[in-house]
């Protein structure tokens, strides 16, 4: 029996948590000072960017592609063994293209993900028109790329789930409770610590002696409601551009996001209303119909980016073996969640 610790319970930890679950030889408490789902995973959009990335080859394609299929299975997985829903967006992604974007490199990144044995289309407008009749393409449009098989998850409902799983399959769970990793590390009743707690990962191994550097880039977001249905009924998919994304959640209920605010001088970062203002504004001049929406609700969260390396970081903390980090995921966290289970599973019973 190996005993396993996991510091976080983000989607990160959660999905960790799961996948480690369904191993009899492993024993696995989760410590998270708040209840599931509270940091970064609460605030995020759950958008799939995988095939419609830029990423081609190496470790960033191989986690992207190990996501995307095993998401298909995770879902249903989850909910036949837990009964609870998770909303999954199956539509996939459309990303409008605005003048000055380089439609040949767009075409040869079909042509690889053909290769690759993943769909990837460009339509021109009049399919985008037809398809998509709320969206103007008035604001410079010139083409669209459709990624029917990229995804979109609740990232909060998902976490719940794995941890219902997780817990149904033998795994224990310590909310609320402040826990102190060098402790954890330094007890015998532990035989492996991961370290998931995102951007409190800093902390964590620095009281460990070995600091990962995360640092926060701030998002915001908007929950809007529609007092009418916008658009075509039967097809729904995510639309997004200039990296604003407009996610339909169902009842004509709509996320809009997300900003992307770096700290000035290393210290807090103050929600920026003008970004917030200026994402709402190109989601309206792509969808005019959400100049009426009514605001639900406004958030903001942080995104634990690695400071001076390529997100996310899943490796063993160098000088000791019997620590995992599993952090840094950036803007992709719940993306490359179920990719990152199983790095650290296979890296754990190897
Ligand atoms: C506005 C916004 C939009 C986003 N949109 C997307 C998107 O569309 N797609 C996507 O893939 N990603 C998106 N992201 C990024 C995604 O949210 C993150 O990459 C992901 O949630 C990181 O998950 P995590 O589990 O590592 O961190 P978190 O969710 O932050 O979880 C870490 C947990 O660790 C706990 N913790 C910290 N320190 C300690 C400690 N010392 N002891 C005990 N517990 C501790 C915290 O309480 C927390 O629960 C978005 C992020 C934001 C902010």
């Amino acid at each position: 029996m190996i005993r396993v610790a996991i510091i976080g319970c983000g989607i990160i930890g959660a999905s960790i948590a799961f996948e480690l679950s369904q191993f009899p030889e492993l024993k696995v408490t989760v410590f998270d000072k708040q209840p599931p789902g509270q940091g970064s995973t609460g605030a995020a959009l759950g958008v799939l960017m995988g095939v419609i990335s830029h990423k081609t080859k190496g470790r960033n394609w191989k986690l992207r592609e190990t996501s995307l299929q095993r998401y298909e299975t995770l879902i249903p997985e989850l909910e036949a063994f837990t009964g609870r829903k998770i909303p999954f967006n199956k539509q996939g992604i459309l990303m409008l293209c605005s003048e000055g974007e380089d439609l040949i490199k767009w075409e040869n990144l079909i042509a690889t993900r053909r290769s690759q044995g993943w769909q990837l289309e460009l339509w021109d407008v009049e399919r985008v028109r037809d398809r998509c009749p709320h969206l103007s393409l008035k604001d410079r449009i010139i083409a669209a790329i459709y990624s029917p098989q990229d995804r979109q998850v609740d990232p909060t409902a998902l976490t719940l789930a794995l941890v219902e799983a997780a817990e149904r399959n033998g795994a224990i769970f310590e909310f609320g409770v402040p826990v102190e990793a060098a402790e954890i590390a330094a007890s015998l009743k532990f035989d492996r610590l991961i370290v998931a707690a995102g951007l409190g990962s800093a902390a964590v191994t620095a009281s460990l002696n070995q600091l990962v550097d995360i640092r926060p880039v701030l998002g915001q977001a908007l929950h809007l409601r529609s007092a009418k249905p916008l658009g075509n009924p039967d097809f729904t998919p995510v639309i997004t551009c200039d990296d604003v994304h407009i996610v339909p959640v169902g009842n004509q209920e709509f996320w809009v996001g997300a900003t992307v605010e770096f700290s000035e001088n290393g210290g807090e970062i103050p929600a920026n209303a003008d970004m917030l203002a200026q994402v709402m504004a190109r989601a309206r001049s792509l969808c005019p119909a959400l100049a009426e929406a009514e605001i639900i609700r406004k958030w903001s969260g942080l995104r634990p980016r690695p400071e001076g390396r390529p997100a996310p970081i899943i490796e063993t903390l160098p000088g000791n073996d019997r620590v995992f980090i599993a952090s840094g995921h950036y803007r992709n966290g719940v993306l490359l969640a179920p990719a990152t289970a199983r790095s650290i599973r296979e890296m754990i019973l190897q």
